[in-house]
């Protein structure tokens, strides 16, 4: 890691040393020979061009991690030593915090303070949660009616295929390998083309802890071309994708049309944040715009739809403007920055033209609304009111630092609204009334609810999608069954008993 400098906020660049596919334990080019940019989005400058995997690479990765599956030892070797190897490679990324954190920074503008402190720290603890289970994953004795012995036998489902999206870089690389290799898999990760740089990484770090070759490979390149490989390998057993709900349907019909292979989706929303006349005002407002602005709004469970009751409405709004103009927008590794670039220029002008959409459409801009700092992808945090239900700002997934502010009457006025979209992702509701909590939550369909919290998400706390959110859940055991088969094993007892 260097240092740019400047003495009183160093910043913290490093030396990109992984840029090649990582295919049967070695990096390599792309059979193309092509490669692509990855970009800053602090100042839209080249970090480094990166193999250009494509269904030829695919192939190759696909080859390799079948022979791993069908020959090697890390489906057949006993969970336990498999939880070993995993630990080891949770202990490497300890060792690498600092520099894993400025990679996600520097390719997805991603805050240096919080990747160091939460987001690495965590991957590597997800990675031992799943380790510890390795040597856990049993099947049941079954109680049948007739004079059989039965169990189930709970297997690895094969060779996967991982497609991640950009914006948590680390965290989705392992809440989807994680549980892959504990559940004695072999794999296939295509990182986003926006951010491949810590995945390459990873991949370093899993072959020295002793993940054996084949097992874990990662062929960067676009969705188009290599992610589009993943889901129409007629010899991938299952795809677990997370991304955008356009994206998650174009893989399942894909999966349809080549082997059937299962699918998991984690898709979009565009989740509600309820807020209760009887809530602490100030801290609704923290936690709404916590809600709205972490992660710059780049993260699939954003509280971007607020309905605040009406008593205390027009406070809400008076003090949430006051704090969106004390957020800190600038450079990821100043440790004042509350809120960096958004991940590229692409995002940037999607996010930007949908707040030129709501003021066209009648909104009110009572905060933000533009872009700031001299250059880079940075956006000030935003928040329309004014909103209705019907217009663009409420409906779609901007993902980005935008929230629609609204208010409500009644409890189920409240409801109503907060499940009249076609996401199903999260919720948060606030309130000292614990009843009142736990009706909302029971009435609300999506996969997971925060009351007088938001973002509280933990290794063993399953969440998923409901509605066009997708389906499948990540994170928790239950995220194991999604890469293991169950086989029933059925004998005769003969003269039996019972
Ligand atoms: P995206 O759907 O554009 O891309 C996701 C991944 O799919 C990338 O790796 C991309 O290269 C690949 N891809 C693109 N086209 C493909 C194709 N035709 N076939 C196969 N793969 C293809 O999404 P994004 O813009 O990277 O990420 C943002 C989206 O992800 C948002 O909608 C967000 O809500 C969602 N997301 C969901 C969760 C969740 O857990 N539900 C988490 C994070 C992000």
């Amino acid at each position: 890691i260097q240092s740019n400098g400047h003495s009183e906020n160093p910043i913290k660049i490093p030396k990109i040393k992984f840029t090649k596919l990582f295919i049967n334990g070695e990096f390599v080019d792309s059979i193309s020979g092509k490669t692509f940019e990855t970009i800053d989005p602090r100042n839209g400058e080249v970090i480094a061009r990166v193999a250009e995997g494509d269904k030829a690479d695919v192939d190759l990765a696909v080859k390799v991690a079948r022979e791993a599956f069908d020959q090697g030892q890390w489906p057949r070797m006993t969970g336990f030593e498999r939880g070993r190897i995993m630990m080891k490679f949770a202990d490497l990324i300890d060792e690498s915090i600092e520099e894993l954190a400025a990679i996600d920074a520097i390719d997805a503008g991603k805050l240096f303070t919080s990747g160091k402190a939460v987001d690495i720290p965590s991957v590597a603890n997800m990675i031992r949660y799943y380790a510890g289970a390795a040597d856990k994953i049993h099947g049941q004795m079954l109680k049948m009616s007739r004079p059989f012995q039965a169990y189930t036998l709970r297997e690895p489902i094969g060779v996967v295929g991982h497609i991640i999206p950009w914006n948590f870089p680390s965290t989705m690389f392992f809440m989807k390998v994680a549980p892959a290799l504990a559940a004695g898999c072999t794999m296939i990760v295509k990182p986003a083309e926006q951010t491949p740089l810590s995945a390459l990484y990873y991949a370093h770090l899993a072959k020295l802890a002793g993940i054996p070759d084949g097992v874990l490979n990662v062929v960067t390149g676009y969705g188009s071309t290599a992610g589009a490989a993943i889901s129409s390998h007629m010899d991938i057993d299952m795809v677990s994708f997370t991304g955008s709900t356009e994206v998650g349907r174009l893989v399942m019909q894909a999966a349809a049309q080549s082997n059937l292979k299962p699918v998991s989706l984690e898709l979009g929303g565009k989740s509600p944040l309820i807020i209760f006349n009887d809530a602490d005002v100030d801290s609704a407002v923290n936690l709404a715009l916590l809600g709205i602005l972490y992660n710059k709004g780049e993260i699939c469970v954003a509280g971007s739809r607020v309905y605040v009751q009406e008593g205390i409405y027009d406070e809400f709004v008076r003090k949430a403007a006051a704090k969106a103009k004390t957020w800190v927008v600038g450079d990821p590794f100043d440790p004042r920055s509350q809120q960096g670039p958004q991940v590229d220029k692409t995002q940037f002008d999607k996010i930007l033209s949908y707040i030129e959409h709501g003021k066209r459409e009648g909104a009110t801009l009572l905060t933000g609304g533009k872009p700031c700092c001299e250059k880079g992808y940075y956006i000030e945090p935003t928040i329309f009111t004014d909103v209705k239900e019907d217009m663009l700002v409420v409906k779609d997934e901007i993902f980005g630092p935008v929230m629609s502010l609204m208010k409500f009457e009644s409890v189920e006025e409240a409801i109503e609204r907060a499940n009249n979209t076609r996401y199903g992702l999260a919720a948060g509701i606030v309130t000292k009334d614990l009843n009142l909590a736990n009706r909302v939550s029971r009435s609300i369909r999506a996969g997971i609810i925060w009351i007088n919290c938001y973002f509280a998400f933990d290794n063993d706390c399953p969440y998923g999608g409901y509605k066009m959110s997708g389906f499948g859940r990540d994170n928790g055991l239950n995220s194991l069954d999604k890469y293991l088969q169950v086989k029933s094993v059925v004998t005769p007892i003969h003269n039996s008993p019972w």
